[in-house]
């Protein structure tokens, strides 16, 4: 492998340095100017990486684009809510560490459809959020003896740096939970003064119970469901699937004040206040991996509706795992790759072919010869006076 890369790195027409990347500075070699262009797309087709496209070589008006949506569990013709514009919101990372190549496959394929959008015409606002305040950010801060917010910034950065590595275009806006405080709160008293929420010693509870379309975007029953992942079971909430908007501060954690006292945000109400406070209630495309559909995505709609009844996303958009041996690669299962590491032995850009190699619902399994291969094509394309 490091042979081939010893080989490859020098032939390489792109200049690439993990040591010289610098952010702010760096242009992008865009691929595709935003304007529309006629272009021949084929319909349906297997073979295409990450969406789906139908038409004709003559006319624009027959360029679409084909979204299967999660929601409606179909493929779906995209069409704008305002012409020529579309709100894209994709889910952020939680940054506490280094991103792996999971990662790298949610914002590679999003940034495949925001480049696509903008080149079909449409004027595009992509927002992709940092979660700043978490659990596990604490917990690692606390390790490292570290200021939470300052241990996120420093990987927020990090993660930005991978994103010009693998050809990212920056999003439109990249809000941050610190810096929201007062959106989050605002929703949260909405939700709880619509009947929607409830609060026990100082946490504040979304109560599924109340939104009778809970469910609807994962199709799981409300008696499946159990409390999320990132929330502990509690025995004060009036249902094990209701989840916290606020929780009370512990010692020695970070906390904003609130009319329910000191804490911070539960983890999914900040998506419902940033994706409101850049794109409105309803706005076209929202997405992120396909991990994110249930708990997050489900609570998302229910916070979001419960403060909107009018809110609408008209497309639920999420990618597959990327799995090392059938197994979806994560960070709680230890079975990850940084993109670090996976730049550090291959050209970021074959990391990149790699990950758009398959069909964006799909899994796609991280493998040596699979990136060996990635490296041969992006060499031989690199090729190509
Ligand atoms: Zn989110």
């Amino acid at each position: 492998m490091s042979t081939l890369l010893k080989f490859y790195r020098p032939l390489f027409s792109i200049p690439y340095s993990t040591r010289t990347v610098q952010l702010g500075t760096h242009r992008f070699h865009s691929l595709f100017k935003p304007k529309r262009r006629i272009r021949c797309v084929s319909t349906s087709s297997h073979s295409q990486p990450s969406i789906g496209v139908g038409g004709k070589w003559e006319s624009p008006e027959f360029s679409e684009l084909w979204l299967q949506n999660t929601i409606s569990r179909k493929k779906e013709v995209f069409r704008p809510k305002t012409e020529g514009k579309v709100g894209m919101y994709v889910c952020g990372v939680t940054a506490y560490d280094l991103s792996h190549i999971g990662h790298a496959r949610v914002y590679v394929t999003f940034d495949v459809l925001y480049r696509y959008l903008r080149h079909l015409g449409y004027q595009v606002t992509y927002v992709r959020n940092f979660t700043d305040v978490d659990d596990k950010i604490i917990a690692r801060a606390k390790e490292l003896g570290e200021d939470p917010i300052s241990l996120s910034r420093r990987y927020c950065e990090e993660f930005n740096r991978d994103m010009v590595y693998l050809h990212c275009l920056p999003p439109s806006a990249e809000p941050r939970v610190s810096d929201h405080m007062p959106q989050i709160l605002d929703m949260i008293k909405q939700i709880i003064e619509n009947g929607y929420a409830y609060i026990v010693d100082g946490d504040v509870y979304f109560s599924v119970e109340k939104f009778p379309d809970y469910g609807r975007l994962s199709g799981r029953k409300l008696e499946d469901n159990r409390a999320g992942e990132r929330v502990a079971v509690d025995s004060r909430k009036k249902h094990p699937a209701d989840f916290a908007l606020w929780k009370t501060a512990k010692e020695g954690e970070p906390f904003w004040d609130s009319p329910w006292g000191p804490g911070r945000p539960g983890w999914h109400i900040e998506c419902s206040a940033m994706s409101a406070a850049y794109l409105g209630y309803s706005f076209d495309i929202h997405g992120g991996g396909m991990d994110l559909v249930f708990p997050h995505h489900e609570n998302e709609i229910a916070q979001s509706c419960a403060v909107c009844n009018h809110s609408n996303i008209s497309y639920w958009i999420h990618n597959g795992f990327v799995t090392v041996d059938s197994e979806k690669m994560s960070k709680s299962l230890g079975n990850f790759f940084t993109i670090r590491q996976v730049i550090d032995l291959y050209h970021p850009l074959a990391l990149r072919l790699f990950l758009l190699g398959t069909h964006y619902q799909s899994p796609i399994n991280y493998s040596d010869v699979q990136l060996e291969s990635a490296s041969d094509r992006i060499f031989y394309i690199y090729q190509v006076p």
